[in-house]
């Protein structure tokens, strides 16, 4: 029986991940086994079935015992243990969040919907490291999907409205803070609806700006405002989430000979965990609204093609009706005055399901039927 060793279940993503595989039964037909680096001997999560009491994180030997590996720990976590696994010898299959080792030549970057034939082949080649995507990406590949599928692309932008929860959990808490701050602190004002709206206004940049207004971790307020920086810099201007939009797209549909240009600008929302964006994408040939709706919806199970009409998009375009749902809703389809060739359309999807934890669960079982022939 197949041994799996799940490290980082506790987190976030490991948590997203523990509730979709509960959800799908997946702990079926094989050894599940939980590792933490601070909860050794507890008992383990509930899985449906008993299962042994939590390992040792950092115990080598015992992981090394596993064919499988899923790590949802973190970067820090995968730099150290994955090349001490290897360095031991060890010739299971990791499969990770983190994104230490995207571009790794060795590694491929997962999400099955769109590259299931880049994961088969790279699996009878005897490749063992399978990684999830940056969250952006991978829910713009699950809305454009059918394009890419049919490379009618020549190139594109993606203007990005990103959730606190790509951040971490502390940043979703502190989101929260400053909106539970600006709405105490304008109560009063609230309850008087005759109270004048400059007033309020003035009420809300005050509490902004004050010293005590909970920053810790955005460094500055992102309820009632935005922040249009995510990670560090990169060359040219480059924040390094826009850098992965080039760089991770092409690497999934391995097409990194034959690049098709990708950039934009990546900004922070006061969403709590779906990422939204609006595309503009000069297609290779004019084709009309209606037959890039048909390939769009024909791609995948998930993605929802929406009619660009006002009570649809407010309904259903929006990341308080997607939160926590596998859909990956486009909408807002139409031509640029520009010319015929060019696209534009929004979408929205849960960065902590296709963006994070589904892949993952969904190439842990590929692996397996691999394994078990
Ligand atoms: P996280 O929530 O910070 O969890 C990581 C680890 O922190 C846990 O496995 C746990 O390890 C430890 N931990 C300490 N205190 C905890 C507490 N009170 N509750 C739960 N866990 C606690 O990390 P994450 O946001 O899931 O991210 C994990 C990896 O996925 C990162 O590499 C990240 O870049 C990547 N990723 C994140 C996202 C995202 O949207 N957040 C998307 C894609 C990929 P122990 O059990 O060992 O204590």
């Amino acid at each position: 029986m197949l041994k799996v060793g799940f490290v980082g279940w506790r987190g976030m993503v490991g948590s997203v991940l523990m509730n979709r595989m509960r959800a799908e039964n997946d702990f079926e037909g094989y050894e599940a086994l939980f590792f933490s680096t601070t909860q050794a001997g507890k008992p383990a999560p509930d899985i449906g079935t008993p299962a042994p009491a939590v390992q040792d994180a950092t115990d080598i030997d015992r992981l090394a015992g596993m064919d499988i590996i899923v790590s949802c720990q973190g970067g820090a976590y995968t730099e150290k243990y994955y090349p001490a696994l290897r360095r031991q010898g060890w010739k299971g299959y990791w499969i990770d969040a983190a994104s230490t080792l995207r571009m790794e030549p060795d590694s491929v970057i997962v999400l099955d919907p769109v590259n299931l034939e880049v994961i088969q082949n790279a699996l009878a080649r005897g490749l063992r490291q399978f990684i999830g995507g940056n969250c952006t990406v991978s829910l713009m590949l699950m809305a454009l999907g059918g394009l890419f599928a049919q490379d009618l692309i020549e190139w594109m932008t993606s203007m990005t409205y990103q959730a606190a929860s790509g951040a971490g959990a502390r940043n979703m808490r502190e989101l929260v803070a400053q909106m539970a701050a600006i709405g105490n602190g304008c109560a009063g004002l609230l309850e008087d609806p005759a109270s004048a709206i400059l007033e309020l206004d003035r009420r809300v940049s005050r509490i902004l700006s004050d010293p005590d207004f909970p920053t810790q971790r955005f460094g500055a307020p992102l309820a009632a405002s935005l922040i249009a920086w995510i990670d560090r810099p990169v060359e040219a201007g480059q924040t390094r989430e826009e850098w992965k939009g080039y760089a991770e797209t092409n690497k999934i549909l391995d097409r990194s000979d034959n690049p098709i240009p990708i950039d934009g600008l990546c900004v922070r929302i006061g969403a709590m965990r779906c990422h939204s964006q609006a595309f503009t994408i000069r297609l290779k040939k004019d084709l009309s609204v209606d037959e890039i709706r048909q390939i769009l919806a024909a791609h995948n199970q998930w993605v929802r093609v929406l009619e660009n009409e006002r009570k649809e998009t407010v309904a259903r375009l929006s990341p308080a009706a997607v939160s926590g749902t596998l859909q990956v809703p486009i909408g807002r389809i139409r031509k640029l005055n520009i010319g015929p060739r060019y696209l534009t359309a929004f979408s929205v999807g849960d960065q902590l399901l296709w963006g994070a934890a589904e892949p993952l669960r969904r190439v842990l079982k590929i692996i397996r039927e691999y394994l078990e022939g």
